[in-house]
């Protein structure tokens, strides 16, 4: 196979065989039962099927809210790190529901490819291009699997053609399929020039596939018929007059995406898929940070939090930071800066998800993700070095696209409503804002489902029924510029103004209007509607 192409010096080999990737799909493309399928061939679970409670959590809001609920379930579901041929595969989850695209964008910051699932029938659909959109502004490398081929599913020319035209992207054939449906045989690897032919005997086994070399291969009149070989032969040398070659260049820099067929539930097309993932992956990738950036090779250990996530047991406010190692080689116990506040942090109970267990990190390398438990200090977007005072950058939080009031069912207990959303707004599962005039908290979210989850965690968590109702303000900006341009602005505009939960100030309207004109009047001023993490 191609080495994975590189302008970069040789990485150490403990940090060049990992590949830290998500997968990104439209609900129901697959993405549950491939991720089943990665972990099986990687060997960390014997049966199909473990995945699979969670991805049927997600189907009902209950369910949902139950398996927001059961914290064990997602939190070890966050990262899963597994061994396939020679190299480690750290697997992010982007979570599933369109309500939580923010997170889903921090997530994305974590990995250095993605792989994107569609559905063969379906194509390129609505949550598919909103995931593919945020790839390409980190010009992620996407790989991508067009699952359910044993189905109806559309012309493979088609399927290429929708994919290039929505998405705007180079696509290259890495397998042909032959047949669809129930004729659907295997496919054809265009990288390596053989055949895989599918065995529907059993589909929870590591799938054997039967291989034949080469389209002139005699076996293969015994194992396609004969209207099915000639329709292969003919698409295959159409595809390679039609379509670019495979450029792994242009696939690192996220210009041309290389494509496998298969089926996720027959096991099938699966093994090439992982093989793809191993070559053109990439490699960890240097990481973007103030004032300088982070090389992977680099001895110093450095890493960022990307997510946040309250801990099982609602009892203990304990929560789990994910951090992305950027670089160095991490060993447990080892004492690292807290950037933010300066403070030293003795690292002493890291955790590495193996596929659905978590085990104590003793070491970790550039490109793993470990779960540091911690009481709060950790947020999203905190850089953790060896001493060196580096800024992860890029993480960006953005304004919440619905906003409403937040008031405590009993107000006896209003005070505690404060701790409660500012740790929730730490998280980074809502923003809070306290307005400058008046009482009370204003709660902003992306997704509306988000208030829903939030009020069950706050009278889980904290014992504290609330309730949210509608604000008189629905858009948010922050508002950045000198630092008496702004007080002169906030002095003259009190009514709008309020604080989010770092302090820094915010311009609040219902009205577009009143941001235009913001904006027109107060050329000293930036009004924005996403900011860095601090
Ligand atoms: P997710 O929502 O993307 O995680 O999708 P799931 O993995 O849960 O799959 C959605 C549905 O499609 C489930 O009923 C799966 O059994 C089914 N499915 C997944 N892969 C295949 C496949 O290759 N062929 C067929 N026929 N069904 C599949």
């Amino acid at each position: 196979m191609l080495d994975a192409p590189s302008n970069r010096p040789a990485l150490p080999p403990e940090i060049s065989r990992r590949r830290t990737f998500a997968i990104i799909s439209h609900p129901d493309a697959g993405k549950t039962t491939l991720t089943e399928k990665f972990l099986l061939y990687g060997g960390a679970i014997q049966m199909a099927g473990q995945v699979r409670a969670k991805g049927e959590a997600r189907r009902t809001r209950s369910d949902f809210m139950k398996m927001e609920q059961d914290r064990g379930i997602s939190v070890s579901a966050s990262a899963m790190s597994f061994d396939y041929r020679e190299f480690r595969f750290n697997l992010v989850d982007t979570p599933g529901h369109s309500d939580f695209s923010e997170d889903t964008y921090r997530t994305l910051t974590a990995v250095d490819a993605a792989v994107m699932v569609i559905d063969g029938a379906k194509g390129v659909e609505s949550q598919t291009r909103k995931l593919f959109e945020v790839c390409r502004l980190r010009d992620l490398p996407i790989l991508t699997f067009c699952n359910k081929m044993d189905r109806e599913s559309r012309d493979t020319f088609e399927i290429i053609d929708e994919i290039q035209e929505m998405l705007a992207i180079h696509v290259t054939p890495a397998s042909w399929p032959i047949g669809v449906g129930r004729e659907f045989l295997g496919c054809y690897d265009m990288l390596r020039n053989r055949l895989e032919l599918m065995d529907r005997a059993d589909r929870n086994k590591v799938a054997e596939s039967i291989k034949i070399e080469g389209l002139d291969d005699p076996k293969l009149a015994k194992h396609v018929p004969q209207d099915l070989r000639e329709k292969l032969i003919e698409e295959v040398e159409m595809a390679k007059e039609l379509l670019p070659a495979l450029d792994p260049q242009a696939v690192l820099e996220g210009h041309m995406t290389p494509i496998w067929f298969g089926s996720a539930i027959n096991s099938f097309g699966v093994k090439e898929l992982m093989d793809g993932i191993a070559t053109y992956g990439p490699e960890p990738q240097i990481q973007a940070a103030e004032p300088r950036q982070i090389a992977p090779e680099e001895p110093t250990v450095a890493g960022f939090v990307f997510k946040v996530q309250a801990n099982m047991d609602p009892k203990h406010r304990d929560r789990v930071a994910f951090v992305r190692l950027a670089s160095g080689h991490f060993q447990r116990g080892m004492k690292l800066t807290h950037v933010r506040s300066k403070k030293p942090i003795t690292v002493s109970s890291p955790v590495l998800f193996l596929a659905a267990d978590r085990e104590l990190a003793e070491e970790a390398w550039a490109g793993d993700i470990i779960g540091i438990p911690n009481h709060g200090q950790l947020r999203i977007g905190d850089t953790l070095t060896e001493g060196e005072a580096l800024k992860v950058t890029g993480i960006p939080s953005f304004a919440p696209e619905l906003l409403k009031n937040c008031r405590a069912g009993d107000p006896m207990k209003a005070k505690h409503l404060d701790k409660a959303l500012m740790q929730f707004a730490e998280e980074g599962a809502a923003k809070v804002f306290k307005p400058m005039v008046g009482s009370g908290f204003i709660v902003g979210v992306v997704g509306a489902l988000q208030f829903e989850v939030l009020a069950s965690r706050i009278e889980l968590e904290y014992g504290l029924p609330v309730r949210f109702e509608p604000s008189q303000f629905t858009s948010a900006r922050w508002v950045h510029g000198e630092k008496t341009a702004v007080e002169s602005f906030v002095q003259k505009n009190k009514q709008h103004m309020a604080t989010d939960n770092d302090g820094d100030v915010v311009y609040m309207t219902r009205l577009q209007w009143d941001i235009d004109r913001v904006v027109r009047d107060h050329p000293e001023l930036t009004l924005s509607a996403t900011k860095e993490m601090q």
